[in-house]
């Protein structure tokens, strides 16, 4: 059974760690088994993750912090979590240096553009204004627009559709894409949803919560099944 580890959240005030199930059980469903890695940044012990495990999930949350993008930040900007930016973006790195399988998943997918230089629109509503709202914190489990999902892309290879109902929860996006990466999805107000890198046995990010639709969209549970499947060594 593969064994992928999942990045957690951390509470600021209390400390606690968390994530939600919907990660852990979309992993399960696939035929994998999930662990909760411990939030730390010695390179020691991330070099002991990257070994064990067969695949990285990137999780959702706070935003990263523009000084790692090379900005200023600006007052739309939201809460950043200093422990999580400096545990993901070197495991990040190292899991791409070994072409560790990673499922980047909406602040995970900024984690992966920032690791390969690129920048991110710090608030897509100041930065970005759309008829699209992406910050539906409170329909997770609805589909609340599409992406126009490239056809010989991962995405469009899993799923097998052109356009994909999604649900958004986030108010930031890849804005200068990053090294190696290539766009494979799109929202209808152009944008960036879903990235991947060719040149890697499996990295795909989305900026949508596939997790939280997986229990009952067939397609968004595809991702998951693909991803443990190309985790084998
Ligand atoms: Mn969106």
């Amino acid at each position: 059974m593969r064994l992928i580890g999942v990045t957690p959240t951390q509470d600021d005030h209390t400390g606690q760690i968390t994530i939600n199930d919907d990660y852990l059980n979309a992993l399960c469903r696939a035929g994998a088994l999930p662990v909760l890695l411990p939030l730390t940044d010695d390179p020691a012990l991330l070099r002991e993750i990257v070994d064990r495990v067969d695949g990285l999930v990137l999780s959702g949350g706070a935003d990263v912090d523009p000084a790692f993008y090379g900005q200023e930040t600006q007052p739309f900007c939201g809460d950043i979590s200093p422990r999580r930016d400096a545990m993901e973006l070197a495991l990040c790195r190292m899991a791409l240096e070994k072409d560790l399988p990673i499922l980047a998943i909406c602040r995970g997918e900024q984690v992966l553009n920032c690791v390969q230089g690129g920048t991110l629109y710090q608030d897509l509503a100041a930065q970005c204004p759309s008829p699209i709202h992406h910050p539906c914190h409170d329909r997770p489990r609805e589909e609340v627009h599409t992406v126009t999902v490239e056809a010989d892309s991962l995405l469009g290879r899993i799923t097998g559709m052109g356009t994909l109902g999604v649900n958004s929860r986030h108010h930031q996006a890849v804005d200068r894409l990053g090294d190696g990466l290539r766009v494979i999805a799109r929202a209808q107000d152009g944008v960036i949803e879903g990235v991947e890198m060719p040149e890697k046995r499996f990295v795909l990010g989305v900026q949508w919560h596939p997790e939280s639709l997986s229990e009952h969209r067939a397609e968004a549970q595809k991702l998951f099944n693909a991803f443990v499947e190309a985790c084998d060594r």
